[in-house]
């Protein structure tokens, strides 16, 4: 029976105990085990495999049969025992036979796992975006910013149908204006503030630095140091970098629900992020901050920052209609325009504008030059 003399014969089974499928052809060979230091399997006078007893795994088997597979051997490759006397002995050699395998335990352990996975994802999206976009924001190239500022920029003029006003004498007060303040702020040349021909009282920053003063905040304001503070609010945004991380969390946000949904192209949740920028809010800290900032940079130029929490004051009123504005998410303006009023300095730098420039900044979006 042995293919090999020097065999201890009686480790051997005799008779074609066991089926063999070599997982590379379907053909089925009626074999031998033959235990030795390995695990040979033999057909006729041949060694069709040689499995090591700790590679040698159980796998589902059908009743009264036991099924073997190797962990070296192809994948696919299986031996069937249904000798009792063969099965016994194989069992006694093989200490890993029920190892890695995914049993029922197994099966158990991988559902549980598939269920804290998908557990996880609603995690992330509840708890774990906030915090994703505030360590990832640092890490947004600038490049990559202005790109997404562009598109955002693409939805406000598209959301407020804005046309832009330049005439000359209004655009050269607002450059006049927002030089200083954005000199006092020390932020470069990049950003670029223009005034949108929209009645709404609002003014916001997008990623990669453009900022928009709507004219309708330009009618409801007195004086230009309260527009100089808006400015301020707003480059604070920008230093803050507060639009890409609210682009990140709200994309981020519609990426994961679209992974969950299987929406995968992400042009959809772009363009459902940079809506969102436009009318989602930021956090009530990212506004605090703005806030300091603006009162920071106002003293700088050696004026009050109280005239800028007059402003949002007469714009959103006491209680505020909150269906107007960006505004009207912001922190109660009446805690801003105490904070703003215990900030409140005398003069010690000029004007930022001459009472001409600033009637021409109030007149930006009039024909008449
Ligand atoms: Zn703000």
């Amino acid at each position: 029976m042995d293919s090999d003399p020097t065999h201890d014969t009686a480790s051997s089974m005799p008779g074609s105990s066991a089926i063999y499928f070599d997982g590379t052809t379907s053909r089925r060979h009626a074999v031998t085990p033959g235990f030795y230091d390995r695990l040979e399997i033999n057909a006729d006078d041949r060694t069709l495999a040689m499995w090591s007893y700790a590679d040698i795994r159980r796998v589902d088997s059908p009743s009264g049969a036991l099924r073997l597979t190797c962990l070296t051997a192809p994948a696919l490759a299986r031996l069937e025992i249904r000798d009792a006397a063969v099965a016994a002995e194989l069992i006694s050699r093989c200490t890993r036979l029920d190892e890695d395998f995914p049993d029922r335990r197994g099966i158990a352990r991988i559902v549980g796992w598939s269920i804290a996975a998908a557990l996880s994802i609603v995690g992330v999206i509840w708890f774990g975006v906030p915090l994703a976009a505030d360590r990832l924001t640092p890490l947004v190239p600038q490049a990559l910013e202005r790109r997404l500022g562009a598109v955002a920029d693409g939805q406000v003029r598209t959301l407020f149908g804005g046309k832009v006003c330049d005439n000359t004498s209004g655009q050269a007060a607002f450059t006049k204006l927002v030089n200083a303040v954005r000199e006092s702020a020390g932020l470069d040349t990049s950003i670029q503030s223009q005034v949108l021909a929209t009645p709404i009282p609002n003014a916001f920053a997008l990623p990669g630095g453009k900022v928009y003063v709507f004219n309708g905040l330009l009618a409801k304001a007195e004086n230009a140091d309260e527009i100089a503070g808006i400015l301020a609010h707003e480059f604070g945004h920008l230093r803050h970098r507060d639009g890409t991380r609210n682009l990140i969390y709200n994309g981020g946000t519609s990426f994961l629900i679209g992974l969950l949904f299987g929406d995968i192209t992400g042009s959809g949740a772009l363009i459902f992020a940079s809506r969102s920028l436009v009318t989602a809010s930021y956090s009530r800290e990212a506004e605090q901050n703005a806030d300091t900032f603006a009162i920071d940079a106002m003293h700088r130029l050696g004026r009050s920052p109280k005239p800028m929490g007059e402003l949002m004051f007469r714009v959103t009123g006491k209680e505020g209609d909150r269906t107007l504005s960006i505004l009207s998410n912001h922190p109660l303006t009446e805690d801003r325009l105490a904070r703003m009023s215990n900030e409140d300095r005398p003069p010690s730098g000029p004007p930022l504008l001459t009472a001409v420039e600033w009637a021409s900044l109030k007149a930006i979006c009039s024909s008449a030059k």
